[in-house]
């Protein structure tokens, strides 16, 4: 599949008054007086694992076309498959969607709660010879499908009396039957062109019990005997879905039929699904990758659920722009990652104050700088917002700077520290190396350098020109920590194409690096609150992680500095 390009695109993706076909089309409803005027969305989750990105695509849509047109937005729980779901996935899925910034009032619905009226007109589709129950077996029923060229073979069943159906799908109610033993179908067409038309099921045995409803049920509605009229129940005006959803829509239109009539009717309308390079979105593979231990959970930072983005430091903001950014279309694409990375970063070097902190530190001593005397050096928090102040950060005689900024045999264009070479501390001195110390194996442990007083910020001497310009931590009040690197989950760039290998096979085996006694400047420690966004400078973007604690503090990396899509956008 190509990469689209969706920055080109969105010029195409709305029309001239600054509508998607989706608001178009509302906004066209509205004007028409259709509904009585009224416009109400619906968001319909499946509790059957957290939400992900593609998700926040679908919410913003809902909510959004929603709150543009003074309309509402339902929360409504698709909880028709006891099997699957679970209260966790509710919890989890209602704390999303308000971290993204949105709500729904008090309009949270669950389909389980017309199970009653879902059921009553399954009984009045069996009197009215709309419906039979079917003995065979799901894999009899599918080899009589047929095929769409091929038509479908009746069912033996087909033809049973309204009596008989109605007895036997009470019983299956009861409980009589086995899982499997019995299907309720709409009697349709079995010579439809559209394969869903072919005698559908609309009802199925199922004795595990309903996280709400417990074993009051033993039938369980399809999605297709359910959503349609769930909106029609709820006075959903605009149904929106994704694509795969278009093959359904004449059905959803056959069973709300039978509820709606000219004054309401709700109307499904499609859009594109999110697709993501690097990532699989499969709810199915992604409870896999939780089930199996091979992420942290759902909400693992690798994970491209809003839970994981959320604990990786992504912001709601940043998640609602890159969705924006693509738009709604009526056609599948993969998006770039890159272009949500960039979205990430944009907001992040708005918001986030600038700290420093060394990785893989190596110890600097200042050999002309008094022992036992301290300074403290004012740091800008955000060059993007000076209203955001200053902090400080102590100097002393002995440092921390990054092993990887010091080279003894550097090459030509090599900028940072090396022996006879200057360089500036940011926020602070100008320091030369004089000397290295190394330990039985050639490992440098120390630098040895001289500071020029001169040169601190605010003295004249601080307008003498140096190449390189170097972050530091001093080392006696500098504070420990972990921090944990992340990288793309997936090694290929559309792992839920790949037919050749399992998905499993696919992961990067390097998308996690734990890095200890990374060294903090005190602010940090000091700062490290849940949803704090910190730019370690030259480092990348970092948050603290839920299980950071005095004494044991972690950060995970939200995202390194360097941004590939702006480099992919400039070299076109
Ligand atoms: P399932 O296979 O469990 O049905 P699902 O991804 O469709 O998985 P739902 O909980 O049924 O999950 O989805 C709720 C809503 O989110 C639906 O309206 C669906 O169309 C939308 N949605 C799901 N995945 C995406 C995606 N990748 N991009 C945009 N919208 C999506
Ligand atoms: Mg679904």
């Amino acid at each position: 599949m190509a990469d689209n390009t969706p920055v080109k695109e969105s010029e195409e993706l709305v029309n001239s008054k600054g509508l998607n076909f989706v608001e178009q089309i509302v906004a066209d409803d509205l004007a028409a007086g259709k509904n009585g005027g009224r416009l109400n969305t619906r968001f319909p989750p499946e509790p059957n694992g957290y939400l992900h990105i593609g998700h926040a695509k679908a919410i913003c849509m809902d909510f959004g076309v929603a709150e543009k047109f003074g309309g509402t937005c339902n929360l409504r729980f698709d909880d028709t498959n006891p099997v699957k779901e679970d209260v966790e996935y509710v919890d989890a899925i209602r704390e999303d969607i308000h971290w993204l910034g949105f709500d729904w009032g008090d309009r949270e619905y669950y389909a389980s709660d017309y199970f009653p009226q879902l059921y009553d007109l399954a009984v009045r589709m069996i009197k009215e010879g709309k419906a039979y129950v079917d003995d065979q077996t799901s894999e009899e029923i599918a080899r009589q499908k047929g095929t769409p060229t091929r038509p479908g073979e009746a069912s033996l069943y087909r033809d049973r009396t309204p009596e008989e159906n109605l007895d036997l799908f009470e019983r299956m109610n009861k409980g009589e039957f086995d899982e499997g033993a019995r299907v309720l179908r709409a009697k349709i067409d079995m010579s439809s062109p559209n394969m869903h038309f072919r005698d559908p099921i609309m009802y199925r045995i199922i004795k595990t019990p309903h996280h709400r409803t417990g074993t009051k049920w033993n039938v369980y509605p399809m999605y297709d005997f359910a959503h349609g009229q769930s909106d029609y129940f709820e006075g959903v005006t605009h149904s929106i879905c994704t694509l795969e959803f278009v093959v359904h829509r004449p059905l959803y239109e056959y069973f709300v039929k039978e509820l709606a009539d000219e004054s309401y009717c709700p109307r499904q309308i499609e859009f594109n699904r999110l697709n993501l390079t690097y990532t699989v979105m499969s709810k199915r593979k992604l409870l896999q990758l939780v089930k199996e231990g091979l992420v942290d959970g759902w909400d693992d930072p690798r994970m491209p659920t809003i839970s994981g983005m959320r604990r990786r430091g992504f912001t709601p903001r940043s998640i609602r722009n890159f969705v924006d950014r693509i738009g709604y279309t009526k056609f599948e694409a993969l998006n770039s990652v890159a272009l949500l990375e960039h979205a990430v970063r944009e907001d992040l070097n708005a918001i986030s104050t600038r700290v420093m902190a060394v990785l893989n530190p190596v110890k600097v001593v200042i050999t002309n700088y008094p022992e036992g005397q301290t300074e403290t050096v004012e740091l800008e928090n955000n060059p993007e917002d000076p209203a955001a102040g200053t902090h400080s950060m102590p100097f002393s005689r002995e440092i921390y700077i990054e092993r990887e900024d010091f080279m003894e045999n550097p090459p030509k264009k090599f900028f940072r520290l090396a022996p006879g070479g200057e360089v500036r501390l940011k926020g602070a001195y100008i320091i030369k190396c004089t000397d290295v110390e190394k330990d039985a194996d050639g490992n440098i442990t120390t630098i040895y350098c001289t500071y020029d007083p001169e040169t601190r910020s605010g003295l004249p001497g601080s307008m003498r020109k140096v190449k390189g310009t170097l972050h530091w931590v001093a080392a006696d009040t500098a504070v420990n920590a972990t921090v944990r690197l992340y990288d793309r989950l997936f090694n290929v760039e559309n792992p839920g194409a790949e037919t050749e290998r399992d998905f499993r096979e696919l992961l990067n085996p390097d998308s996690l690096k734990v890095v200890e006694n990374v060294k903090l400047e005190p602010y940090i420690a000091e700062n490290a609150r849940p949803g704090e966004h910190f730019q370690f400078q030259r480092v990348g973007y970092f948050t603290p992680d839920y299980d950071s604690k005095p004494g044991n503090l972690i950060f995970n990396r939200t995202i390194a500095l360097k941004d590939s899509w702006e480099k992919e956008q400039k070299k076109q």
